[in-house]
């Protein structure tokens, strides 16, 4: 598998406080994956993807290289790396996990102890059958034009459908201004999701960027019946990684 390589030369799984969404704050570990289909100018995880030689452009401006930010590594290594913390929640993130859904599904029948998934996803995926009835949760974040990407490759409906009649799911959005939040209610009516299933988080990597953007945001949640989501781990780690 592919996995996303710290500098120390260890694979990114770490223990901390999920962030986002609606279990925020839980005690889980985190497993990063490195690779992405997509390449959001904003995204907070270039190391995943945006490799040297490559025309993707990033606000950062930085390049990574692909042979340092990976790590192979084999579901049987990597159980026992997830089991050692003690942890029953884990969180299968990325770079786009879904893109490695063989090698998840076989991992997650490596480890007895966890009794609670979740995936992040950027919904451009479809779960395959052996996959979808693992988690105990998707979080589900379809990318808007902010993200820089074309909406022909940021929004595969055939993908969305899928998630969205999947009970366990949930959708959330980075939402910086009006123009994004009619995308949003534009996305949610096509996929007949209701306002209790969606969480919005103002975009920011910094506390104080994160803490301007949250007041409009909130009041808007409040008022339409949306669940606000800071980004915890932003605002105690700030960009730090494997936080
Ligand atoms: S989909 Fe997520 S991981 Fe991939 S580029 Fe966009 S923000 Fe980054």
């Amino acid at each position: 598998m592919k996995v996303s390589r710290l500098a120390n030369g260890s694979p990114e799984i770490f223990h901390t406080l999920q962030g986002e969404g609606p279990s925020l704050g839980a005690p889980a570990v985190f497993l990063r994956l490195s690779l992405c289909n997509l390449h959001c100018h904003w995204c907070d995880t270039p190391y995943t993807w945006n490799w040297e030689k490559t025309p993707w452009k990033h606000q950062d401006g930085v390049k990574f290289s692909k042979s340092e930010q990976i790590i192979e590594l084999s579901p049987a290594e990597i159980a026992p790396l997830i089991s050692h913390y003690n942890c029953d929640r884990l969180v299968l993130t990325g770079g786009e996990p879904l893109l490695q859904q063989k090698d998840l599904t076989h991992l997650t029948q490596l480890l007895p102890g966890i009794s609670f998934i979740e995936v992040e996803t950027n919904g451009t995926q479809v779960p395959d059958d052996d996959f979808i009835s693992i988690p105990t949760q998707f979080n589900v974040s379809p990318k808007l034009s902010n993200s820089g990407m074309d909406e022909s490759l940021r929004l595969n409906f055939a993908a969305l459908r899928v998630l969205a009649s999947t009970p366990t799911s949930f959708f959330k959005f980075v939402v910086c201004n009006q123009a994004d939040l009619d995308e949003v209610q534009s996305l949610q009516k096509k996929l007949f999701l209701p306002s209790n299933r969606i969480s919005l988080m103002p975009e920011g990597r910094d506390a104080e960027t994160l803490h301007s953007r949250s007041l409009w945001l909130a009041d808007i949640c409040r008022d339409q019946g949306y669940r606000f989501s800071p980004r915890l781990h932003v605002l105690l780690w700030g960009n730090e990684r494997a936080k």
